[in-house]
């Protein structure tokens, strides 16, 4: 026993220099915490879903299913993220796609997060949107259809495009943590 102790102190000393600062590790688990009762989010499986809304109340945070299944709009400034500038990926925070990366956020003054670029094409599909007497693009999640937020044509090269997005149905993966899962 007084072996396995000593393998166990020499391991984790080994180990020590190597492991990220608390906060980094505490993130994860965190987020995980928020959606404990949801089955279907997945930040590998790019599977469509198409649930029926009971579903998505029953797995979703009040606040994200109100954005993500309801469209509301968070309040301007309200957000996480509208001035965030960490480095990493932005995912759907109804089924874990991946939607957006920090390198295409901008400082936008509109108070929402705000994006020149989807990570891949099809990680964001567009409707139109004529509500409130306004035409406008409606960005939905393509994987769970999950209202994001809209589109706008008034962004930064090199896409001109501004997709305003609603923090609550973000969530955001440090670098350091991707790298970290996959070793
Ligand atoms: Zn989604």
């Amino acid at each position: 026993m007084k072996q396995l102790y000593l393998l166990l102190f020499v391991f984790s000393a080994l180990l020590s220099p190597c492991t990220a600062p608390a906060e980094n590790i505490k993130t994860p688990k965190k987020m995980e915490q928020q959606k404990p009762s949801n089955p279907y989010y997945s930040r590998t499986d790019t599977a469509k879903l198409n649930l029926p809304d009971a579903v998505w109340k029953k797995v979703l945070s009040p606040e994200v299913y109100a954005v993500a299944r309801k469209k509301e709009t968070e309040s301007a400034f309200s957000g996480r993220f509208w001035d965030y500038t960490g480095k990493g990926t932005y995912y759907c925070a109804a089924c874990g796609n991946a939607l957006f990366r920090s390198d295409a956020k901008f400082a936008s003054t509109c108070g929402w997060p705000s994006f020149f670029e989807e990570v891949r094409k099809g990680s964001v599909m567009y409707l139109p949107d004529r509500s409130y007497g306004m035409v406008r693009t409606e960005a939905l999640c393509g994987r769970c259809g999950a209202h994001l937020g809209h589109l706008f044509d008034d962004g930064p090269p090199p896409t001109g495009k501004r997709f305003c997005m609603n923090s609550i149905v973000l969530d955001f993966v440090p670098d350091r943590q991707e790298a970290k899962k996959a070793q």
